[in-house]
């Protein structure tokens, strides 16, 4: 059955709602879809980067992808981070 988003609100401010995320009705703000998130305890946070247009990797394991590919080659020598 085919759910009418239209007739819903955001659970956080109200406006008309846009998308169901951890079983919450929220509008396509960043902000309502990260209060959704922390108020269901939904796993990650990579709805919200998503929605934010940023990549999906959580910023303390880019890091070590860098480092990762440096190490598979395509960079002059080999860094070690001191
Ligand atoms: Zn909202």
């Amino acid at each position: 059955m085919p759910l009418n988003l239209e007739e819903y609100t955001c659970e956080f401010c109200g406006k008309t709602c846009k998308n169901v995320i951890y079983a919450a009705f929220v509008c396509d703000d960043p902000e309502c879809i990260e209060k959704a998130r922390v108020a269901r305890g939904g796993p990650g946070g990579h709805m919200k980067r998503k929605a934010e247009g940023k990549p999906i990797i959580p910023a303390d394991l880019e890091p070590m992808i860098e480092e990762n590919k440096k190490a598979r080659g395509g960079f002059p020598r080999t860094v070690f981070s001191a």
